[in-house]
């Protein structure tokens, strides 16, 4: 079962695309060892998806699918009329697309880190799960779980150890080294200044999002 992330893939050019087709691009030289994919279950992804009316982009047990690699090779081609950025925290832009809320991915609140975690609604994938985990290999770690709000499949990502903090911190590190954070599709090169600019919730509305109980009722 974790045999597919251990065979070295030839990276491929993977479309990007929101659920309406409106917003469209493409994430260069992807494959396994090109990026790092994590399940997140903290409350403000969790937010997100709710903010956004889109559960469905969540697993059953809260979690987000994320494939973080360098911004630099997140090309939008088309649609970006209509990309949006809320946030959560000071630390995090969210971005998505006003078309059709589709979750793109999050970035750190400034142009300088070299990372994106693009949301697998953005990546268009031949449909299903097992050519996600072809392309991408499976997760290397699911993080926050203590924020999730039911039990973890089986087959859930394992915690993070050591060996997987210390391989992320090395592929980011060669990231940064080789500059490939930029030129980056949410900000400005020259200005600087966000794609769109940032959405920033009340405190009240951020709890909003983030509670739980909104999936039950209905
Ligand atoms: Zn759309
Ligand atoms: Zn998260």
């Amino acid at each position: 079962m974790f045999a597919v992330n251990n065979k070295t893939r030839v990276p491929i050019d993977l479309p990007l695309r929101c659920r309406c087709g409106h917003v469209q691009g493409v994430a260069n030289e992807i494959a396994p060892s090109t990026g790092f994919r994590l399940v997140c279950y903290c409350k403000d992804c969790q937010a997100f998806a709710r903010f956004l009316e889109r559960p469905d982009v969540l697993d059953a047990a809260g979690g987000t699918d994320i494939f973080q690699m360098p911004t630099g090779r997140v090309k939008l081609a088309a649609g970006t009329d209509a990309v949006r950025c809320v946030q959560f925290s000071s630390k995090v832009f969210r971005w998505y697309t006003d078309c059709c809320r589709t979750p793109i991915g999050n970035i750190a609140a400034g142009p300088r880190f070299p990372l994106v975690g693009l949301i697998h609604s953005f990546m268009s994938h031949e449909a299903d799960d097992h050519s996600r985990d072809r392309v991408l290999g499976l997760p290397l770690c699911r993080i926050f779980e203590r924020s999730a709000v039911g039990p973890l499949p089986p087959n859930a990502a394992p915690p993070p150890s050591l060996a997987v903090f210390a391989l992320r911190g090395s592929r980011l590190l060669g990231w940064w080294l080789r500059g490939l954070g930029r030129p980056t599709p949410f900000f400005d090169d020259f200005t600087k200044a966000p794609l769109s600019p940032p959405q920033w919730l009340t405190s009240r509305e951020r709890k909003h999002w983030q509670s739980t109980e909104l999936e039950d009722e209905g």
